[in-house]
């Protein structure tokens, strides 16, 4: 007193910010109060509070991107992506929010509204356009463990008539780390549904190989990182081509992720990888704007021979 404040409770107050900050940055540490964590908290306190309410005031919104296929070149579906529509900040991206609705429990909500929107969306495109598009979402640890995503996906394909396999729900591998049992358990409920479960950011979290095993898993994404450095990188290359044989040696759907270059689209074909997301082809879209350029892609090629179904 008085750097850190004029009386005490505003003393035990400001404490209390910086014991709230140690404790966010991962506990076991000291922190002395500063203006800069205060606003810092702040910012966060504000975020939340609008997350909150976004929910119910409709600014969430989930953009579409194109996943195409490799020997075709036909958009065969889509990644919905959460954005944000904040009424001052525009379109915030997920990673400015996802960890926040995680830390809050917001994330349980959040969670079952993007399942719920892109079942919806799906049976839009179906009435509308007559598409059947096939749509993965992103989903929290959180919803498995408690049960909530299975109990939602069961709801929100029953609701809108949505033929299970359309639906992939994209687990990261850090996700299914640990309490291996009571995951296997969650997801083996959700594969007897009928959904496809797909490994996302594949090769970036602890790459145990284990998991490939205990999980019912049908589809494997390999991380925009391994895809950056093919074909000019040895190293990268050599992983992207192991992971696609690892794939494909399980019976599994091989999807490169962040395809950028035309050289890299080529790359790809020749290690005989399925399907690619990237901004070559398209970011993610909002919904109008995904179905027009589907059927604007699509209807350009002519109709190849389907391509061989792996593990459905
Ligand atoms: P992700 O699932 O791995 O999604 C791919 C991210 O890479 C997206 O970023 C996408 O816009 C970006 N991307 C796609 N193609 C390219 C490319 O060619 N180059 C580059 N540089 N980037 C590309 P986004 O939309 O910001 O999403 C980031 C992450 O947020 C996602 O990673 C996912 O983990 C999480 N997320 C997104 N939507 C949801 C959701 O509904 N629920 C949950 N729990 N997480 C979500
Ligand atoms: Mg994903
Ligand atoms: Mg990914």
């Amino acid at each position: 007193c008085p750097e850190d404040g004029p009386d005490d409770a505003c003393l035990m107050r400001n404490a209390g910010v910086a014991m709230q900050h140690v404790k966010s940055g991962g506990r076991n540490a000291f922190e002395f109060y500063s203006e800069k964590i205060n606003t810092v908290s702040l910012e966060r306190l504000l975020l939340e509070t609008q997350l909150r309410r976004a929910i119910g005031r409709d600014e969430l919104v989930l953009h579409y991107q194109p996943k195409v296929d490799l020997r075709s070149g036909r958009i065969i579906g889509a990644e919905a992506l959460l954005r944000w529509q904040h009424p001052e900040h525009g379109l915030v991206p997920p990673g400015r929010f996802i960890p926040l609705a995680e830390e809050s429990g917001l994330i349980v909500e959040i969670g079952e509204w993007v399942i719920d929107r892109a079942c919806a969306q799906m049976a839009q495109w179906r009435a509308q356009q007559g598409e059947a598009v096939r749509v993965a979402v992103n989903v929290s640890r959180h919803g498995i463990v408690s049960g909530s995503l299975l109990r939602t996906t069961r709801d929100a394909l029953l609701r809108h008539r949505i033929a299970p396999r359309q639906l992939v729900i994209e687990l990261t591998e850090s996700m299914l780390m640990d309490r291996v049992e009571v995951i296997a358990a969650r997801l083996n409920l959700l594969r007897a549904l009928g959904v496809i479960l797909s490994i996302d950011d594949f090769g970036t979290g602890y790459s145990s190989m284990s998991y490939l095993k205990q999980f019912p898993v049908q589809e494997l994404k390999i991380d925009r990182s391994f895809i950056t450095g093919t074909p000019q990188d040895r190293t990268d290359t050599a992983i992207v081509r192991a992971l696609v044989v690892l794939g494909h040696s399980l019976g599994m759907r091989v999807v490169a992720e962040g395809v950028e270059t035309e050289a890299q689209r080529t790359a790809l074909q020749a290690l005989h990888c399925d399907s690619y997301q990237g901004f070559l082809c398209s970011p993610a879209l909002p919904p109008q704007a995904f179905i027009a350029r589907l059927q604007e892609i699509n209807a350009a090629i002519v109709k190849t021979p389907a391509v061989p179904a792996r593990a459905e």
